[in-house]
């Protein structure tokens, strides 16, 4: 392969190394521009959900490949020396993704310099010393398993892992008690199959519910009828079509949106109905009133408010305590 066979011992490492160099210095450029793309918000745009999305869907990333280079893109914003110790080798892409949640602290700057050179364990045990915890994304994983009671069978699980607060497993816990006699075994996978389950009954509009109406400021109310009808249509997922005519397809934070706002004569039928997930309708509401659209905002608030929608954002950013003046 490019004549590799045909290089000399010294001509075959110097061009390994080389490479790294080079390699070291694009992705230097590539994370400045990520940010910079980020910052001005132009992949929504594009029919991207996120940045995320973009990263995955348009440059192929994959996910954890996309959500360390997006971390690491946005603290290097905040300490834009992150880049340079990263071009120079000082610091890896694992390395500044475990450091980002600080890097808004007053002493990041210690916190950079002596993560520098060190491996992911050093740089772990670094932040314990500190009594600072290290990114860490949420991850689910297929894996296979030993079938139990059918020897030398498999079978596929789902392993799970994120941090939560103490409140999240008093929570947990109270619902295991409650589930005692439902799930005698009290495992995990129960007890969160059956919360889930119970969710997905009452809030999931592909299972035919909910048949309550979605009401708005003002008295006006979107039939139930009309809002299963859009949501069929647009399979239940973000209906925005971007410059490109890339559709954004997001399932998370979808709401209602009016295509003719209600405040220009539009109407709750189903043909001026489309879902829109939160990033693209606050992009939309950006373009057609302008950043200071905020009586048609405050209508969208409040009925984000009446969808009970969750309000989580889906990308990773850096943590607290924050400095006054980074
Ligand atoms: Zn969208």
């Amino acid at each position: 392969m490019d004549g590799a066979k045909d290089l000399s011992d010294e001509q075959l490492l110097t061009r390994l190394e080389n490479f790294v160099d080079e390699e070291r210095l694009r992705l230097h450029s590539f994370l400045a521009w990520l940010g910079e793309a980020d910052r001005r918000k132009l992949l929504e745009r594009r029919g991207y959900s996120s940045t995320f999305d973009y990263c995955v869907r348009c440059l192929k990333l994959s996910e954890d490949e996309a959500y360390r280079r997006i971390t690491a893109a946005r603290a290097a914003v905040t300490r834009p020396e992150l880049l340079s110790a990263m071009a120079a080798g000082q610091l890896s892409l694992a390395a500044v993704s475990r450091i980002a949640p600080h890097v808004r602290r007053c002493d990041a700057p210690e916190i950079i310099a002596r993560a520098e050179g060190k491996s992911k364990r050093q740089i772990d045990e670094m932040l314990a010393s500190l009594q600072l915890a290290p990114a860490k994304r949420d991850v689910t994983r297929i894996v296979s398993v030993a079938a139990p009671g059918e020897p030398g069978a498999t079978e596929i699980r789902v392993e799970f892992s994120f941090r939560g607060s103490p409140a999240l497993r008093d929570a947990i816990e109270r619902i295991r008690q409650l589930l005692s006699h439902k799930c005698p075994g009290g495992g995990m996978d129960e007890v969160l199959l059956e919360i889930a389950r119970d969710y997905l009954k009452r809030h999931d509009p592909q299972k035919g519910l909910p048949g309550r109406a979605a009401p708005a400021k003002g008295g006006s109310v979107i039939p139930a009828d009309v809002r299963r009808a859009v949501w069929a249509r647009d399979g239940g997922r973000c209906a925005y079509v971007g410059t490109t005519g890339v559709r954004c397809l997001s399932r998370r934070f979808l709401e209602m949106d009016h295509v003719r706002p209600r405040a220009h004569g539009g109407g709750n039928s189903a043909g001026n109905l489309r879902l829109l997930c939160r990033a693209h309708n606050d992009s939309e509401r950006r373009r057609i009133l302008g950043e200071g659209g905020g009586a048609i905002w405050a209508l969208s608030a409040a009925r984000r408010e009446n969808h009970g929608s969750p309000v989580r954002k889906p990308d990773p950013r850096p943590g607290s305590p924050r400095c006054a003046s980074p």
